[in-house]
């Protein structure tokens, strides 16, 4: 396994894979560190949970750079990473308690209620793109609730890999609550079938997630899946449109467009289309990339050359069924895989572009003569992530969120972002099961019933 520094090229690091006896060597510590952490309490977990948040901090330069250096992410943004992650730490410290206390139930009996119990320990197969937030979003809540965890990472973040599972052990947690694997993701199928694994959530590609969803199937593992996504985002004629675009591009240029939950396609009504469109390109052409550690720069490389050719190809297989490439659209000279930021209409289906993911900095601009048909092209699509509407009629916005859009999240004249505070997950092919907020804890829970007579 191999670290390269997308914007030198150069090898950071190349790591052995664990073999399969340290593979079993290591869950079953992990398993055994679980008997007796489900049974501390609230309290003791939370003081390690908060000395993990305040490590968070007090390292977050030093962490901001290992991600920079593995996947080419600018500098501000692993730096705002690493930091919503001491959050997230603190806010399950501050919370676990009250999302999983016991629910009384009014039944005959003299007594019933809900009693949330942590069920072992938990695989987590994870990706490149916010290589310590998703991490963080699915260990503060499993650990705070009573169980252990065992990270598979993206083969490209080793080094950000051991980085969290040395954070753990500085923050004075047993030993093993949470051990890394440095294993491909042939491996990953016998650790999901190890009895000592209890379910396993991975966040990926939808490919990704159907493997690992069978194997857990037929395992009879619980597992939650948060996949890919190609969302939405209506502007409508009454929105502020100057705001409208400025967020837009502010969502699709995030992380150089690697997220699974940018705003992707931009489906604007046609009498303020022209106006959109103008705003929108203008924001986009402005933003420089660069060197990610240049405090100037809007966007890195991409993470991978291979990532990079391949939504080149997205772009140029449309642009050859009729798509017009509007800015950008090309490969940058040079080695380092940058891709500039894109612009594309008359996207229509049967494209790339239309039905696919775009997992970089390229926009889809849609021009449609009515809500209805906004609608009708928003959920034209596999996945079912995140979305947005612009509008200054908020009644309007809102039954259009509630009842219009196929999707796990919608944001009114905002774009879509993770929230401790907020459940955050997909339907269709962009996944299920749900993290964050007291829903995301009480995924791998044994949400047990007692009654007394
Ligand atoms: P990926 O190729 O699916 O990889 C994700 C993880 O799954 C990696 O650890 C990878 O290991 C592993 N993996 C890949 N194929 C596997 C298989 N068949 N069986 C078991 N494990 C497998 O995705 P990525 O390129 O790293 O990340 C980008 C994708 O993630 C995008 O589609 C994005 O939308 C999605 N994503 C979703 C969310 C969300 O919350 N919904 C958040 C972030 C990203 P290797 O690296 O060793 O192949």
């Amino acid at each position: 396994m191999k670290s390269i520094n997308p914007f030198t090229g150069q090898t950071i690091a190349e790591y052995r894979e664990y073999k399969s006896s340290e593979v079993e060597e290591i869950i079953t510590k992990v398993d055994d560190a679980f008997q007796s952490w489900k049974l501390t309490d609230f309290a003791q977990r939370s003081v390690s949970m908060k000395k993990l948040q305040a490590k968070l901090l007090e390292k977050k330069d030093e962490l901001a750079r290992i991600i920079v250096s593995e996947m080419g992410k600018v500098k501000r943004e692993a730096v705002g990473e690493v930091e919503k992650c001491a959050s997230v730490c603190g806010f399950y410290a501050e919370n676990a308690e009250s999302f999983l206390k016991n629910e009384p139930i009014k039944t005959e009996a003299s007594e019933s209620y809900i009693s949330y119990q942590p069920i072992g320990t938990v695989l987590a197969v994870m990706p490149w793109n916010f290589p310590f937030w998703q991490v963080f979003r699915f260990l503060a809540p499993a650990l705070m609730a009573g169980n252990t965890g065992v990270l598979k990472h993206a083969s490209n973040v080793s080094g950000c890999a051991l980085a969290i599972e040395q954070l753990i052990a500085e923050a004075g947690f047993p030993e093993n609550v949470f051990r890394t694997l440095l294993i491909g993701s042939k491996e990953v199928k016998a650790v999901i079938e190890n009895p000592k694994i209890k379910a396993v959530t991975l966040t990926g590609s939808t490919p990704a997630g159907k493997s690992v969803a069978s194997i857990a199937g037929a395992a009879l593992k619980k597992s939650v899946l948060e996949l890919g996504g190609s969302d939405p985002y209506l502007i409508l004629e009454d929105a502020d449109i100057e705001t409208a675009a400025q967020l837009c591009v502010t969502s699709r240029l995030l992380n150089a467009g690697q997220s699974c939950i940018g705003a992707k396609r931009f489906i604007v009504v046609d009498s303020v289309y022209e106006q959109f469109k103008s705003e929108f390109v203008r924001l986009m052409s402005e933003a420089k990339f660069g060197d990610p550690l240049d405090p100037h720069i809007a966007i890195g490389p991409l993470a991978r050359t291979d990532l990079r050719d391949e939504l080149h190809q997205q772009v140029e297989k449309s642009r050859e069924l009729g798509a017009v490439v509007l800015l950008g659209g090309y490969i940058p000279e040079g080695e380092a895989p940058f891709y500039p930021p894109t612009v594309l209409e008359n996207v229509t289906p049967g494209m790339p572009a239309y039905h696919e993911e775009l997992f970089g900095p390229v926009a889809v601009l849609f021009r449609v003569n009515s809500e209805v048909e906004a609608i009708r092209i928003a959920n034209d699509t596999v996945f079912g992530l995140g979305s947005g509407i612009f509008t200054s009629n908020i009644e309007k916005g809102k039954a259009l969120a509630e009842k219009g859009l196929e999707a796990g999240c919608v944001f009114v004249n905002d774009f879509v972002k993770s929230d401790s505070r907020l459940p955050f997950g997909g339907i269709k092919e962009s996944g299920y099961g749900r993290e964050l907020s007291a829903i995301g804890i009480r995924e791998f829970m044994n949400i047990k019933t007692v009654l007394v007579k």
